[in-house]
């Protein structure tokens, strides 16, 4: 089961269309509402008003809980990630809901001070785009420590910060200059100003993560909606546009923010769509190619385990399968086979005359000379010190003998000991037996052999018994 990503490749001017289309689509879907602007701006019937002060009061409680909530998320993904513009996000939703919040409280006080009522707004868009914009200039920068991001006084300092506002606000409410176009547009247009700013630093610094992009288009919605604020008139139209530009921007950042919550809890290490491609890719061709190394590893394992290695013949353990896999085919109809037992002569004479190295390398060699004399499907296994079997399957009795005599007699008139010196004569004595004829179970045949083997020793060694 291997699945691969292929990164398919396309002409490059498609790439390259359709990677402006995507930004323009993007810049056409930010800037929306300044269509939407424009209408009213110029065809709406100024008489048309929509003064419901119950409705409002719904929608500005409906927009404090969903701040409320929308904190809390953003503080919980600073909590985990630390990350700066986190923490001024979780701020800006934070001052946000303290100041707005008034401004639905306030909402039966548009006959007695208008002013009460309509300042808030602006000042909580103020404030909010203002730590925003704070927020943005940290983007990237390294993350708070633990005891940073529990620190409750930090938040209680800043709550107290928001009340102040809110008290200042109603000052200014209360004042003389509370009428003067000054007042109002020094809020209104420095949130607008704000967003604006928020914009042009995503675009200056090129920030383009998939989350970015929604904050830039979230942002865009803001500054929009302060324009409509100063376009419009209490309750009419252009008014409650502009309440519903910002709550479009509000809900897109929102939407990212839980993004994050449920991803890597951060703005910037969410990777864009192309990158997480290009990375599973990357960590398919590792994970694929880690596995053809466990393979390899499992086949020299495998190897090993099945192998002597002095010698580099099969161990007991494989050749028993072996044998076993050769009787199940016996049984089944098939050739009859044969083993060799083999034994060499007088080993510890060898040892004790040129050293347990020499008799080492003879050993080795023995193993090659005898691979050398049999058929490549046959088998040769070290099951004892100096002790050998070879498997021959499809063979009968009398080829076993033929085999067996044509390693004894290259055994004899061979010299061994190569780079070592010479280690005089090396011979060696087989016994053979018959699957079927001396035997039908593994122990029979192994018995038989091994018989015979001895018998060859009695009978003066260096010789070949078959019964
Ligand atoms: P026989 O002809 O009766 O088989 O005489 P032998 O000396 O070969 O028999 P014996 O079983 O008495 O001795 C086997 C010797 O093989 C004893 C041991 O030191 C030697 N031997 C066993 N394994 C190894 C090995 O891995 N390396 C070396 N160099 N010698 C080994
Ligand atoms: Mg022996
Ligand atoms: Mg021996």
């Amino acid at each position: 089961m291997s699945a691969t990503i292929e990164m398919r490749d396309s002409p490059a001017a498609v790439t390259l269309i359709t990677k402006l289309y995507a930004r323009f689509v993007l810049a056409g879907f930010a800037l929306m509402p300044a269509c939407l602007i424009a209408y009213l701006f110029f065809f709406q019937d100024l008489t048309l008003r929509f003064e419901n002060h119950l409705f409002h009061e719904i929608a500005i409680a409906a927009a404090t809980l969903e701040g409320l909530f929308v904190a809390y998320v953003t503080w919980q993904c600073y909590r985990s990630s630390g990350e700066p513009l986190l923490r001024w996000l979780t701020l800006g939703f934070l001052g946000f809901v303290l100041i707005y919040a008034l401004h639905g409280a306030f909402t039966s006080m548009a006959h007695h001070n208008i002013w009460l009522f309509l300042l808030y707004g602006p000042a909580s868009r103020l404030v909010m785009s203002a730590l925003l914009l704070v927020g943005l200039l940290s983007y990237s920068q390294p993350a708070d420590s633990i005891e940073r991001r529990t620190d409750w006084r930090g938040w209680l300092k800043w709550i107290a910060l928001f009340v102040l506002v809110d008290l200042a606000v109603a000052g200014i409410a209360y004042s003389p200059v509370a009428g003067t176009l000054a007042v109002r547009l020094s809020m209104e247009g420095g949130a607008m100003i704000l967003s604006a700013l928020n914009v042009l630093v995503l675009l200056l610094r090129r920030i383009r993560t998939p989350l970015m992009v929604m904050f830039g288009i979230s942002v865009t919605s803001f500054a929009l909606s302060s324009l409509a604020f100063i376009l419009g008139r209490p309750w009419n139209h252009m008014w409650w546009l502009a309440h519903a530009i910002f709550a479009g921007g509000f809900f897109l950042l929102s939407y990212g923010v839980v993004q994050a919550f449920h991803t890597t809890r951060s703005f910037a290490t969410i990777y864009s769509q192309e990158e997480l491609m290009a990375r599973l890719a990357e960590a398919m061709n590792r994970a694929e190619s880690a596995l053809q190394e466990l393979q390899r590893t499992n086949d020299r394992l495998e190897h090993l385990a099945a192998t002597d290695p002095l010698t580099g013949a099969a161990n007991r353990r494989q050749f028993i399968e072996r044998v076993e896999a050769e009787i199940e085919r016996a049984r089944r109809g098939g050739a009859p086979f044969s083993l060799l037992a083999l034994d060499l002569d007088h080993f510890k004479a060898i040892n004790d005359a040129y050293g347990h190295q020499a008799g080492d390398t003879v050993l080795r060699e023995f193993v090659q000379k005898c691979i050398e004399a049999i058929r490549p499907y046959d088998g040769v296994a070290r099951v004892g010190g100096e002790e050998f079997m070879v498997l021959l399957p499809r063979a009968g009795l009398d080829a076993a003998l033929a085999t067996g005599e044509r390693i004894r007699s290259m055994i004899a008139s061979s010299v061994f000991g190569a780079g070592s010196g010479r280690c005089g004569e090396v011979t060696v004595s087989v016994g053979a037996s018959q699957f079927g004829r001396d035997g039908d179970t593994i122990d029979t045949i192994l018995r038989a052999a091994d018989e015979r083997l001895y018998r060859a020793k009695h009978l003066g060694r260096n010789r070949v018994v078959v019964a």
